[in-house]
């Protein structure tokens, strides 16, 4: 039994392909994970590199208390099971379930003991003396998992292992998977291209595409909450209908209206409190989810509805216990070709449309998905990552909802109307910046996401814990704020992530070296890193990780890119040569601004400094990145 964590995994092949980029996910102990996703999406290189088949290109894989980048296979406590069985067909079952036990020298007593045992939770006992041949594919796919099951692994790994069966089988399987989750109290990862799949048996599912995690969750959270598209179309059947429109915000309401189409709907606005206002000024476009069980055309529902839009029926699907229509809200439209136009219905009641019929269908607008038209990421996401309000500058003071706060010289703006930006991770419930009051917590895996009013508006607020409802105090970190006019950004947010550019270097150094009470001089080789011209000792961790990323051939001169935040820069006697251009003030806050070549870097500082200086970067601390690859090695 074993908890895994995977930092920053990347997977290159020596051809080129980029298989798996920046995988991070920590995985409880007795978790049930479904990696999902298309073809090529990258799954099953990351179970092989879990499993140790595959070398890990960068990152840091631990299982258990262990980093097991550099482990055997056999060494990592973990069993795999295959879509092709891989049997032995010579061997009869229990020598197939046995063989592995055998190998490492079980005592037969045990060996016994455990075969015996997996074969009657599987529910294969009587055909341990049968060869594979006599049997059908789903009892071998159960004693290739006999054959896992009897390691005791603290880790089962399953690749695609009822691809090879019948859909009818498929199904009793999975269900016979999951039971024997339940049973063994292991945990489990587990990878399929079925969605269908991945939701009726992760715990939590990892949703890959192009070599990228989307989204990871449970499968109400997927279903419910897609963070984009993709994960909204590829999780559900029949698939999500998507249609292209643009959203409008009257007062209290938004209209969203649908392109080519007179559709045409109104929500109230707080639907859309975490959305940037820009999505709202009618023109900008979006793309409108809708999933077939949220359009009724039930008509006592169209009856009550305030959202119905007008569809041009084309044919239905009878799937006996239940309907799908498909139809158009293009009067012109056919209904049979996927389009930004066409939709497709689960009718709740018997309907007795034709071809060709115009009816109404109700949308159910709480359960509407939006997203933006280019990125396909939600506009409304769970977590959001600002809050947007309207705000005015006179005479170095920043008014906004009521709150009127006085400038610390760093946020430097001329007076005028703005837009504010608000980060949810810069509000802290403490201080005294402004009052308010505090209406949720909601608890989003982990996260707290805080809901307040301030002067009429709802804001949202990522804290550490819950807050109590009522009224309270906030901070307000302006070092993230950003001021924004209708021409472009008017005060930037303090950069938290300072880059330098650099490699790394070997070195022939000769030491003096004590060897049985005589000391001589012996040449060693030294690892150097060189950040931005400063050259300082590499740390043999360091040395290893990019010299096993980027291969021994390449490492040394490999253009590098080298990342920390303000608060790991001192400044001090060695270190970056870098030019003091002045002192950015935040109140609570002070950073040396300074030019390291053409760039700006901040640093954070008690003191008041000018000139040349140098930067000494916490060497510990820095993140290091193989520059045209985009591989964050460290
Ligand atoms: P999935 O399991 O999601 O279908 P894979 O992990 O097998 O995807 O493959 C991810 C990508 O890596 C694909 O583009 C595939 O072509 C490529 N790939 C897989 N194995 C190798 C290999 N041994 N050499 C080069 N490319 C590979």
């Amino acid at each position: 039994m074993a908890g895994l964590s995977l930092k920053h995994i990347y997977k290159v092949y020596p051809n080129g392909t980029k298989a798996v980029s920046d995988f991070n996910m920590e995985i409880a102990d007795k978790e049930f994970i479904v990696f999902v996703g298309p073809s090529g999406c990258g799954k099953s290189t990351t179970l092989r590199m879990i499993a140790g088949l595959e070398d890990i290109s960068a990152g840091e894989l631990t299982i258990g208390e262990n980093v097991v980048n550099d482990m055997e296979p056999k060494d990592r406590d973990i069993a795999m099971v295959f879509q092709n069985y891989a049997l032995y067909p010579h061997m009869t079952v229990f020598e197939n379930i046995a063989f592995g036990l055998r190998l490492r020298k079980l005592p037969k007593d045990e060996i016994n003991r455990r075969v015996t045992e997996a074969a009657e939770i599987l529910g294969i006992t009587e055909y341990l003396s049968k060869k594979p041949k006599e049997m059908s594919g789903g009892q071998r796919q159960r004693v290739s998992l006999g054959r896992a099951i009897v390691r005791e692994p603290k880790v089962m790994l399953l690749d695609e292992p009822l691809s090879n069966l019948d859909a009818k089988l498929r199904t009793q399987m999975r269900s016979e998977i999951a039971k024997l989750h339940a049973k063994l109290q292991t945990t489990f990862i587990y990878v399929t291209h079925d969605q269908i799949e991945a939701m009726t048996m992760g715990t939590r599912i990892v949703v890959m595409k192009d070599g990228f995690v989307q989204q990871i969750d449970t499968p109400k959270n997927l279903y419910d909450y897609p963070g984009n598209k993709f994960v909204a179309g590829f999780i559900g059947t029949p698939q999500m209908n998507f249609f292209e429109g643009t959203l409008l915000k009257k007062g209290d309401n938004v209209e969203i209206n649908f392109e080519y189409s007179e559709a045409k709907v109104t929500v109230p606005y707080s639907m859309m409190y975490k959305a940037k206002p820009s999505y709202l000024d009618g023109k900008k476009k979006v793309y409108i989810g809708l999933r077939a069980e949220a359009v009724s055309v039930n008509p006592a529902v169209v009856k009550a509805s305030k959202s119905v839009i007008k569809v041009r029926v084309s044919h239905k699907e009878e799937l006996g216990n239940q309907t799908l229509i498909y139809g158009d809200i293009n009067m012109q439209g056919d209904g049979y070709t996927e389009s930004s136009t066409r939709i497709i219905i689960n009718a709740d009641v018997a309907v007795d449309f034709k071809s060709g019929d115009i009816i109404d269908a109700a949308l159910d607008i709480n359960k509407v998905h939006l997203f933006d038209e280019e990125s396909e990421v939600s506009i409304l996401p769970r977590i959001p990552e600002y809050n947007y309000v309207d705000c005015t500058v006179k005479d170095g003071a920043l008014s906004f909802l009521g709150v009127e706060l006085k400038m610390p010289s760093a946020i430097n703006c001329p007076d005028g109307k703005y837009d504010l930006l608000i980060p949810t991770d810069a509000i802290t419930v403490k201080g005294k910046d402004a009052d308010i009051t505090v209406v949720a917590n909601e608890n989003i895996n982990g996260v707290n996401l805080l809901s307040f009013e301030l002067g009429g508006r709802r804001m949202f607020a990522v804290t550490d814990e819950e807050v109590k409802k009522g009224k309270a105090k906030i901070a307000i970190d302006w070092k993230k704020i950003s001021i924004l006019s209708a021409d472009g950004t008017v005060v930037e947010a303090m950069p938290s992530v300072m880059t330098f550019e650099g490699r790394l270097l070997k070195e022939k150094v000769v030491e003096e070296v004590t060897e049985k009470d005589k000391t001589k001089k012996k040449k060693v080789i030294k690892f150097f890193l060189e950040i931005s011209g400063y050259k300082t000792a590499c740390p043999d961790k360091i040395a290893d990780k990019l010299i096993t990323a980027i291969g021994v051939k390449h490492a040394f001169g490999e253009k590098l890119l080298f990342e920390c935040g303000p608060y790991d820069l001192k400044i001090a006697e060695e270190g970056i040569s870098a030019e003091a251009a002045e002192t950015a003030d935040y109140g609570r806050e002070k950073f040396a601004v300074l030019k390291v070549g053409e760039n700006t870097v901040y640093a954070y500082t008690e003191a008041q400094v000018s000139g040349s200086v140098n930067l000494l970067p916490e060497v510990d601390k820095l993140s290091i990145i193989q520059a045209d690859k985009h591989i964050r090695i460290v």
